[in-house]
């Protein structure tokens, strides 16, 4: 069952210390880290394959910040207990944490307030999302009287902007990325960020001497409660419609674009573009493991856009002391939901889709 750190620096100390228990048993590995802002750091350990490496395998975990505390469960339950069915052929990569700040602070975005994951720009931030200006009014952050009134006024304002601009034009405002408001959700700035600059240099080095790469990025919040997903590229979908045939695993997206939403500046949409145009002969695979918190119907989509919305609040405005405590409770069970029910299954999801991957890929 996944146990959550306390914090982020207990995550931190308790990565380190599951890195030193691999040493001791005789793994050979290199250990970095790279700061970020002010005594935070994506931590990185490269563990070495046995023999000559022909594969790599990688990890990462929250690039949407508070989502690292289940990645680092995921990343722990992988190597205490999964490492040692791979081949002698495959190296490891883990990057724990790529944004230490959120996951400091319990925030899906970074120390600028912006969403990493649609940071990775592949047309220099020029996609506009018209749908977001159109509803601005409904993601500028305020303050709020008391809880009570802030509930009142959210359902209220998400009812009027759904009217007014349609769900679907509302849907497409609140999850394609922005980059007009850098005060609102799904921020996704106009420059590289820290992060991804570094991000950006290490997938040169992780396309190099192996003829297989296989990356898996560590998402909570989005999908059904109980069944992580597996959510593919939409341009690697024929690999997607083997890994359905070949795989024993019940949910796996990216077959055709009705699966997941779109969204600009990907970051593993940018690996791919990465490997189509320097590396087309490595066999790669990338994909999102996305464990779903809320639910996915239209009452619990409303209920998840709740939280981030009265975070931002909370992040931007003054509000009462009962205010921030209750959208801080509204985030942790949107992104590490405390339900033994929910950490266990998450758990077993886990270990069985990288099983299935592991078997699929032949690493
Ligand atoms: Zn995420």
């Amino acid at each position: 069952m996944f146990v959550y750190p306390k914090n982020y620096d207990d995550a931190k100390k308790e990565f380190i210390e599951l890195t030193d228990e691999l040493k001791k048993q005789g793994y050979h590995l290199f250990k970095s880290q790279f700061e970020i802002s002010d005594g935070l750091f994506i931590d990185k350990v490269v563990i070495k394959a046995k023999k000559e490496a022909k594969n790599r395998i990688v990890f990462s975990s929250g690039l949407h910040g508070i989502e690292g505390f289940v990645g680092h469960c995921a990343i722990k339950h992988f190597v205490t207990t999964m490492i040692n069915t791979l081949s002698d052929e495959t190296e490891i990569v883990i990057y724990h944490t790529l944004n230490p700040y959120g996951m400091k602070h319990l925030r899906r975005s970074n120390e600028n307030n912006i969403d990493l994951n649609r940071n990775f720009s592949s047309n220099n931030f020029s996609n506009e999302n018209k749908a977001y200006k159109k509803a601005i009014d409904f993601f500028t952050p305020v303050t709020y009287k008391g809880i009570k009134t802030a509930n009142i006024a959210y359902y209220k304002n998400i009812g009027k902007a759904i009217l007014k601009h349609g769900s679907e034009t509302f849907k497409e405002a609140t999850l394609l990325g922005q980059n007009s408001f850098a005060e609102g959700i799904y921020y996704s700035g106009k420059t590289f960020e820290k992060s991804t600059i570094y991000m950006l240099n290490e997938f040169n080095n992780l396309f190099n001497d192996v003829g297989k790469l296989v990356y898996i990025d560590l998402h909570t919040g989005y999908g059904p409660r109980y069944q992580m997903s597996v959510v593919n590229s939409l341009g690697d979908k024929y690999q997607t419609i083997n890994m359905k045939k070949e795989c024993d695993y019940p949910l796996i997206l990216g077959e055709d674009s009705t699966d997941f939403y779109d969204i600009d500046g990907d970051m593993i949409e940018k690996l791919y573009l990465i490997k189509r145009e320097k590396y087309p002969n490595i066999d790669f695979y990338g994909t999102c493991f996305e464990f779903g918190t809320l639910g996915d119907s239209t009452k619990k989509t409303i209920e998840s856009l709740k939280a981030m919305i009265f975070e931002n609040a909370s992040f931007f405005k003054p509000q009462t002391e009962n205010f921030v405590i209750y959208s801080d409770k509204l985030m942790r069970e949107q992104y590490m939901p405390s339900e033994e029910e929910w950490r266990k299954k998450a758990n077993l999801d886990f270990n069985k889709a990288l099983k299935e991957i592991v078997k699929f890929k032949n690493i």
